[in-house]
């Protein structure tokens, strides 16, 4: 028999397993909210915040800090604001790293608050809205789920995992601050205009899914972590995470089926 904090525990897998995206900027208490009502709502994610994981053993232990000694395999970037930068489990961006040129994205989004989630870096933002009129054509409309997360908001949603799970149990299902691609500016969550199976691994094999594979690099996007990569991207296959490289890149990058850890071991071996 489960105890409680099993079986919540199972349900934030079951949501993001391995993701970079939607269990890292959920509480487990807004997983619930996901769970039963299979949408996610405006509400769940206006409060979507790093508040301590409801309900859990160890709700009221003490702040933990996450020790450096625990990433020394990781490197971190040297130009974070290059289109093409490549940010996963061994590359992080730097600590006091903000893109400097956020906008607001103007396209359809989950949810109706106004805010840091729905920032992109202008260029992807840019290609973003034609991605999504493009879709709209199609009768495929789009609706997005989760763009930027700063810095800091990786790091407290991180650290409260840290703080219930433990760290080596923490980095199976979020993302240690600074490796996620949301930090970027330049990557996305993407859904159907309804919502349904958003960040979650029902998401593929749906015609948006189907859409976004097909007509993302078209306008500079890639799906980042493919099925069959896992062992290359370390993520599990979400159809939905896309990626702003630009369009030369992601139409190489569409074209021979790569990753962008492929894609860019290729270019350092070729110059
Ligand atoms: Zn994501």
């Amino acid at each position: 028999m489960k105890n409680k904090k099993g079986i919540r525990i199972a349900i934030i897998s079951t949501i993001c397993l391995l993701s970079a995206c939607g269990s890292n900027s959920m509480t487990a208490q807004q997983s619930d909210t996901l769970v039963s009502s299979g949408v996610h709502t405006a509400a769940s994610y206006a409060s979507a915040t790093a508040a301590e994981p409801a309900n859990t053993a160890h709700a009221s232990a003490s702040p933990v800090s996450v020790h450096p000694t625990s990433s020394t395999a990781m490197k971190t970037v040297s130009h974070p604001e290059a289109i093409d930068v490549l940010v996963n489990k061994q590359n992080k961006l730097p600590e006091k790293y903000t893109p400097a040129d956020l906008v607001y994205a103007d396209v359809r989004f989950t949810f109706k608050e106004k805010i840091e989630k729905r920032k992109m870096r202008k260029e992807a933002a840019v290609a973003l809205k034609q991605m999504f009129a493009a879709a709209d054509q199609d009768h495929v409309p789009l609706a997005g789920v989760s763009a930027y997360r700063s810095h800091a908001r990786q790091k407290a949603i991180f650290e409260a995992y840290v703080r219930r799970d433990g760290e080596a149990k923490a980095r199976t299902y979020s993302a240690y601050p600074g490796t996620s691609e949301h930090e970027t500016g330049l990557a996305i969550d993407v859904s159907g205009s309804n919502g349904r199976c958003a960040a979650t691994g029902c998401f593929a094999g749906t015609k948006e899914a189907k859409w976004l594979a097909q007509n993302a690099a078209s306008y500079g996007f890639i799906i980042r972590y493919p099925k069959g990569k896992e062992s290359i991207t370390g993520y599990t296959y979400e159809p939905w995470h896309l990626r702003y490289v630009g369009k030369t890149i992601a139409g190489e990058i569409s074209r021979k089926q790569l990753t962008l850890e492929e894609y860019k071991a290729q270019q350092a071996t070729s110059s």
